[in-house]
């Protein structure tokens, strides 16, 4: 199976503070499918590290009140490119992340709030119909990939 995945879960050091959100069970699904990390910031020529950003009035903005809102569409644009050339079955994405945040992201005042919503990149998934996960959603129980395709809840 064809997974695209936030480059950080595979342990790159692309977060914005320079470090990354390693994650052993989407480690153990790349032993056993195709994937495609991708970090749709970097790919939007930010640097890393770089200053936190958040969905202000739907607008990105990092904490420095720098618009950010072209970089973030342009790397989730390049982003959603790999996904639909490589066409990939699904999408492992990092919670709350105002680009890959699947369920949740902060809500703009960078007071670590977190409301329901979608970051650039995955709301462009969606968009496109390919099927977005949290990677808080992945449990033990989840670590097939079978039983992620077949649960409807997350
Ligand atoms: S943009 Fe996505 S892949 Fe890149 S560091 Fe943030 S959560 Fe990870």
């Amino acid at each position: 199976m064809k997974i695209l995945v936030s480059a950080c879960l595979l342990g790159e050091n692309c977060k914005y503070n320079g470090g990354n959100n390693y994650n052993k069970i989407v480690c153990e699904l790349a032993k056993e499918h195709q994937m495609f990390p991708v970090c749709p910031e970097v790919l939007g020529g930010l640097s890393t590290p770089r200053c936190p950003s958040e969905i202000v009035n739907g607008v990105v903005m990092n904490k420095e009140g720098i618009n950010v809102d072209r970089e973030f569409h342009s790397g989730a644009e390049k982003a959603l490119a790999i996904a639909k050339e490589n066409q990939v079955d699904l999408a492992i994405l990092q919670s709350r992340s105002p680009s890959c945040g699947v369920k949740e992201i902060y809500d703009g005042t960078f007071s670590g709030t977190k409301i329901s919503g979608q970051g650039i990149f995955a709301r462009m998934l969606r968009e496109e119909g390919i099927r977005t996960v949290d990677v808080e959603d992945l449990g033990e129980q989840f670590s097939s990939i079978t039983i992620i395709l077949e649960a409807d809840h997350i």
